[in-house]
């Protein structure tokens, strides 16, 4: 798989690309922001008569807005389930799906594995680009219908 830049075809393409780049990059931070968040959650709860009650609130509000951007990377991660396909005949896309990777879960698990192999195949080749730090895999055309999705 090659990386270099090319023109997009279709502008949702390269956003859900932009989009999964962003939630990989917070998917590598969380963990080193959940652990303080965990303490930080664990004095407001465990430390409430000795804290006043503004340091505990901004405490909870911490703990809180870690574990929601938690959940909103989970969902973009998962998007991709059904937004990942061709533009025009709505066929699959392959992707690498990382979310539990660092958690000792099956990490870059590729999914729709099959239609990878159709864009491999040998007699129907087609480019397929990866960039760094994003799990989709883009295919030069789609391989169900043929539209090109990006050029050089
Ligand atoms: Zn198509």
């Amino acid at each position: 798989m090659e990386k270099s830049k090319v023109e997009f075809v279709y502008k949702n393409i390269s956003s859900l690309n932009k989009i999964s780049i962003v939630n990989k990059k917070i998917f590598r931070i969380l963990p080193y922001i959940c652990v303080p968040s965990l303490v930080i959650g664990a004095i407001a709860v465990f430390l409430k008569e000795v804290l006043p009650t503004y340091i505990r609130l901004v405490c909870l509000v911490i703990f809180l807005l870690t574990y929601l951007m938690w959940l909103v990377s989970f969902f973009f991660e998962y998007i991709f389930l059904f937004l990942w396909k061709c533009p025009v005949c709505k066929g699959k896309f392959p992707w690498y799906q990382t979310t539990l990777g660092y958690l000792g879960g099956e990490g870059s698990r590729l999914v729709n594995k099959e239609v990878k192999d159709i864009c491999d195949r040998k007699d129907k080749k087609i480019a397929l680009i990866q960039y760094e730090n994003s799990n989709l895999i883009i295919p030069q055309k789609c391989p169900h219908c043929g539209e090109v999705i990006w050029k050089k």
